[in-house]
């Protein structure tokens, strides 16, 4: 399959990077291991995310800030967008454990803390109809499979394949299709979803001209590279990611 022959495509777009001040303003906690924020703010208005598995950086500052340069200062850490309106962002993290500065934020910080949204500064935006859908992702890809998931018209064929801890961890994700869940348990972060991917055959595609989201710990880059091989799919027309890497903080995913 090829980009010519392929009905959707992946249009990349720019956006004008605007950085904004807001306030955590709500925590609802999804899973023991997974909560949902909403930030609020005057800020967010003009806030926009064209792209499903669009990123924005979030600022954590371990106080009140007084300028941008301030914000810009604090350490940041890459998420999705989930949903938002004139004055408001819902953001989903996965929190994994006490380490780093994202998940911790997520899980204690008090409402009212200040933090700062970046971006998204470019999207790509999926244009066209894909005749199916694979989604496959750990938690931290969960905000971009749930847009994503919404896209799919219902009757065309599609998996989505989301890999947790464990069954106590598994969330509602509203698509056209059950999701399916794979359970790592006390195996290493990404095992039951690269188990899954090498098991693809090319006579497994899930359909015609199928649009592939794969992202997770870092290790799912390159069964991901192969399946996209296996069934000829261009990766030009396909995200194939890291999200995270294990035990580096910070990680910033080539884009
Ligand atoms: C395009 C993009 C979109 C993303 N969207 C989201 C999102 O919407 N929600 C979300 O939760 N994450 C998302 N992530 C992943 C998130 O940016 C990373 O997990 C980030 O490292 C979290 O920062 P932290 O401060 O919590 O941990 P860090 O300070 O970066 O890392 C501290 C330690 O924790 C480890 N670690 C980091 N993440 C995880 C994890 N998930 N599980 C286990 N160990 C981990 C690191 O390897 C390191 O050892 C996204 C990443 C990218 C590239």
């Amino acid at each position: 399959m090829s980009d010519t022959k392929s009905g959707f495509s992946l249009e990349r777009r720019s956006l004008d990077l605007r950085f904004r001040t807001v306030a955590l303003a709500d925590r609802e906690w999804l899973s023991p291991g997974y909560v949902r924020v909403r930030l609020r703010g005057s800020d967010l208005e003009g806030f926009d995310s064209p792209g499903c598995d669009d990123h924005m950086r979030l600022f954590f500052p371990s106080g009140p800030v007084e300028s941008v340069e301030q914000m810009r200062a604090a350490p940041s850490r890459e998420y999705t967008p989930l949903a938002w309106g004139d004055d408001w962002l819902d953001v989903e993290f996965a929190v994994h454990g006490d380490a780093g500065v994202g998940a911790p934020w997520a899980a204690t910080a008090p409402l009212g803390s200040s933090i700062g949204v970046g971006g998204p500064r470019g999207s790509a935006v999926l244009s066209g109809s894909p005749e199916s859908w694979l989604l496959v992702g750990d938690e931290t890809a969960i905000p971009a499979i749930r847009r994503f998931a919404r896209m799919i018209p219902s009757g065309v064929p599609a998996r989505i394949v989301v890999e947790t801890f464990s069954a106590g961890r598994e969330l509602d994700i509203d698509a056209p299709v059950e999701v399916e869940w794979l359970h790592r348990g006390d195996a290493a972060e990404g095992s039951a979803l690269i188990a899954f991917l090498d098991g693809l055959t090319a006579a497994d595609s899930v359909g015609d001209d199928p649009f592939v989201f794969i992202a997770a710990e870092q290790s799912v880059v390159r069964p991901g590279r192969a399946l996209l091989g296996r069934w000829g799919v261009c990766g030009g027309n396909a995200v194939v990611k890291g999200y995270w890497k294990r035990g580096e903080a910070e990680y910033h995913a080539p884009h």
